[in-house]
């Protein structure tokens, strides 16, 4: 009688087993949707896996997603979130991060949208902010309204060209980092400061800036 073949080979999977499950009910910190820069534990807590990075004893974001920990290794990395199909419309309210500023536009990459941002991050891309959407009133240079790797709240205005609007007083900048060393600035007056070098910048402000409240 032929023995069964030897097929079974056993495999380590608990490495890269990820445990996002909260079995006892507690706030699960593993499944946290988070944003450049954004802090998500310490180097005492956690490795620095895929997409973050690790600054002054933290691990941090260094794109927006969800952050997810792999217990066993004590890694935690930041999952993009890509399968989404599109499902945004005009007027609707979207956090975006400053990739890039022109003369007239600043382009933002799509990281989520109010209201789904708990859930699933539409994967939309990139957007515009032309110059005439910015804010009420002249915008002399766009640079001094927005900075590279800012985080936006603005409304679609245009879904066809992806063009966004921070017209609005709750639109605009919800967090800043210094342009000289990387540091969120906090509110100073009208401006912003940063706590690290103290350098003074401005931009175009949400209300909700810093408040961390979509
Ligand atoms: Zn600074």
């Amino acid at each position: 009688m032929p023995m069964p073949k030897e097929q079974d080979i056993t495999r380590d999977t608990a490495s890269n087993t990820v445990d996002n499950t909260a079995s006892n009910g507690a706030p699960n910190s593993s499944n946290k949707f988070v944003l450049p820069g954004d802090f998500i534990g310490t180097t005492e807590e956690f490795r620095a896996g895929a997409q973050t990075y690790e600054k002054t004893g933290g691990v941090y974001a260094a794109i927006a997603g969800t952050a997810r920990v792999n217990t066993a290794r004590r890694l935690v990395s930041v999952i993009p979130c890509t399968d989404t199909p599109p499902i945004l419309k005009k007027g609707d309210v979207v956090i975006g991060q400053i990739v890039g500023l022109r003369d007239s536009l600043a382009m933002v990459t799509i990281a989520g949208a109010k209201d789904v941002v708990d859930r699933e991050i539409p994967n939309v891309g990139s957007a515009v902010v032309h110059v005439s959407n910015v804010k009420r009133g002249y915008v002399k240079e766009i640079a001094h309204e927005f900075g590279i790797f800012d985080i936006l709240k603005a409304k679609i205005v245009d879904l066809q060209n992806m063009r966004l609007d921070t017209s609005e007083p709750e639109m605009g900048v919800m967090k800043a980092l210094c342009s000289n060393c990387r540091t969120p600035m906090v509110r100073h007056d009208s401006k912003l400061k940063c706590p690290e070098c103290g350098r003074i910048e401005t931009r175009k402000l949400a209300t909700g800036y810093r408040t961390g409240i979509i």
